[in-house]
């Protein structure tokens, strides 16, 4: 690191990144600081239990960094490349290679996707029929005490029916 530069940018997402990266090519020189890590590819949480210890705190510099505020709760990202690391998706080998499946908020246990022409080579036949994927939703495990809370403050914000009241 040098001294002193003409810019220094705070933040490495889409904001900072583009601007230090103008700056750069005007022949600025620019000091980027990030207080998150780099994200590999293998990183990222795979699973609902790697996701509850994904979160931000200086010591683990996790990905997912969770406000509360009066009226409104903040989910941001932490790490190099700022927001555009909370998209990770999911990605699926077919028999046609990899692709992208968008899982949508709100998705429930058992839900059927179909990609259409990526399931197996037709029999006596030209082209692929289709690949179902369904969901299987697996619920976090081993929460810490700050996990468990932010829960708490989830459900108490939301208004969903009791799954074990009776339907009359
Ligand atoms: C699910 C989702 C989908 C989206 N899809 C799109 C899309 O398709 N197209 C689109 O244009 N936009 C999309 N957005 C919006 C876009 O991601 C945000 O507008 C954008 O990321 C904001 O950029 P930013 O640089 O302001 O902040 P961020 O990307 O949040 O970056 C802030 C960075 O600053 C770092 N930081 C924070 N505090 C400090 C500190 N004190 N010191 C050092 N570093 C710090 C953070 O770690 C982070 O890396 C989407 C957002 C979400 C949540």
């Amino acid at each position: 690191m040098k001294d002193i530069y003409d810019v220094v940018v705070i933040g490495s997402g889409f904001g900072g990144a583009i601007n230090a990266c103008r700056l750069a090519l005007a022949g600025r020189s620019v000091c980027i600081l990030e207080r998150g890590k780099r994200w590999g590819r293998k990183d990222f949480p795979r699973t609902t239990g790697q996701v509850a210890r994904s979160f931000w705190n200086y010591k683990d510099l996790g990905l997912l960094d969770y406000r509360a505020f009066e009226n409104i709760d903040v989910l941001q990202a932490s790490g190099v490349g700022g927001g555009s690391l909370v998209y990770f998706n999911v990605h699926i080998r077919t028999p046609k290679g990899r692709v992208v499946l968008t899982i949508p908020a709100g998705t429930q246990p058992g839900k059927t996707f179909r990609l259409t022409g990526q399931g197996m080579p037709r029999f006596k036949a030209d082209g692929f029929g289709d690949l179902y994927v369904k969901a299987k939703v697996v619920l976090p495990t081993g929460l810490t005490p700050e996990a468990r809370e932010a829960a708490g403050k989830f459900f108490d914000l939301i208004d969903q029916p009791d799954p074990r009241a009776r339907e009359t």
